[in-house]
């Protein structure tokens, strides 16, 4: 894959053509088709619903067609005595794989997918489902549901980019692993989120990631930053590196995420901890310490009737719920039965600042000259 590749090509001189003020370096046939991801769509279930429009074939974990229709009306997936049900169809395999014969044949819970799909069986009647999907196509996908359609562009141009390194990375990472991407690593609803006008911006950059040192890395991006962009080291105890070590950013000032009050009851906290097997009770203060480049605290100190605890800040942050509170940058006040977060920004932190992205696009800034400000000292490469 790529960074087996680019180590080798970085030693001859790159070919380079103009895309507005920027240079992209154009490897062209580096890759010599275009990657297809293994994306978790489900996880651990008992039930889903499946549509087919069209003609389909189904194939077992070998290659050979175990069974084929014209259209397959809303039926139920469902797993018992170690096979695998569709509708009042029943197969003994322990996996099964569904193409459709055209784009957007499959319709899983109601939404739409472009590849075709993979059922796995797991333990205790439970399946997992896996879409196997050209990467362009699953970054059409993403880009409608991580970034508003309407906003500028450049700022979706960048956001493209970012998403499509992001997900490069992590195949590179878990290569032959079951799938590469699940639900959490980037937002996907299939095809429900494509449009004409995305699938045109997705194209613009068709093929084109980010490198660092001539090595793919994880584009981690965010809401807003509120300020300053934060260090990966500080967020996710990874090895920092000049892409993810945090910039100022002035320019998502107007994000109403930028500053933000929020009162959250401690019993809610509490609640919320248990449910996620850390125990405090009767909290009288939470404080973010050990703030990184961006001062986003890297930790949270919880003094509690029962002790103090001390845990990953962003951990902190997605257990109590990241739509209550935006991000590890806060101030805090105990007022009694709840405690009141004054903070900055939403989201980690690291990398691109969406709303800064915008603001720069709006400010007339082309996508790669956003991409250079969020990860200094990359280079943009097509690879295929
Ligand atoms: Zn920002």
């Amino acid at each position: 894959m790529i960074a087996t590749i680019l180590p080798a090509m970085s030693a001859g001189i790159p070919l380079s053509c103009q895309r507005g003020t920027t240079v992209v370096h154009d490897y062209g046939s580096i890759l010599d088709k275009i990657p297809v991801m293994r994306v978790l769509l489900i996880n651990d279930t008992q039930e889903a619903q499946l549509a087919i429009n069209g003609s389909y074939q189904i194939t077992g974990s070998l290659t050979n067609i175990i069974d084929q229709g014209q259209g397959l009306q809303k039926s139920k997936i469902s797993v018992s005595n170690g096979g695998i049900n569709i509708g009042n169809k029943r197969y003994d395999n322990s996996e099964l794989r569904i193409t459709g014969m055209r784009d957007g044949a499959i319709e899983l819970n109601n939404i739409r997918y472009r590849g075709e799909i993979r059922i796995l069986q797991q333990f205790n009647n439970k399946f997992s489902v896996i879409e196997e999907v050209d990467i362009e196509s699953f970054i059409s996908g993403v880009l409608g549901s991580e970034m508003p359609q309407t906003w500028n562009e450049d700022a979706l141009r960048a956001q493209a980019v970012t998403a499509r390194t992001y997900a490069m990375y992590k195949k590179k990472v878990r290569g032959n692993e079951g799938y590469h991407l699940d639900m959490l690593d980037l937002a996907y609803r299939g095809m429900s989120s494509e449009s004409p006008r995305l699938n045109k911006i997705v194209q613009d950059t068709k093929g084109v990631v980010m490198v660092y040192d001539w090595n793919i890395f994880p584009a981690y991006f965010h809401s807003t930053c509120g300020g300053h962009t934060e260090d990966v080291g500080s967020v996710f105890g990874k090895d920092s590196m000049p892409p993810l070590s945090g910039v100022v950013c002035n320019y998502c000032n107007n994000s109403k995420y930028s500053r933000w009050s929020t009162d959250i009851s401690k019993s809610e906290i509490e609640k919320r901890l248990r449910e996620a097997k850390v125990y405090v009770s009767n909290i009288s203060t939470v404080k973010a310490i050990d703030p990184g480049a961006g001062k986003h605290g890297s930790r949270v100190k919880i003094v509690s009737a029962n002790g103090n605890k001390e845990m990953n800040a962003n951990d902190f942050r997605l257990i109590v719920g990241p739509n209550y509170l935006y991000s590890t940058a806060f101030d805090s006040k105990n007022n009694g039965k709840s405690i009141t977060f004054s903070g900055r920004g939403w989201g980690h932190g690291v990398g691109l600042c969406q709303y800064g992205a915008q603001a720069m696009a709006e400010k007339g800034f082309q996508w790669a000259a956003i991409l250079k400000y969020y990860y200094p000292k990359i280079e943009l490469v097509r690879v295929y």
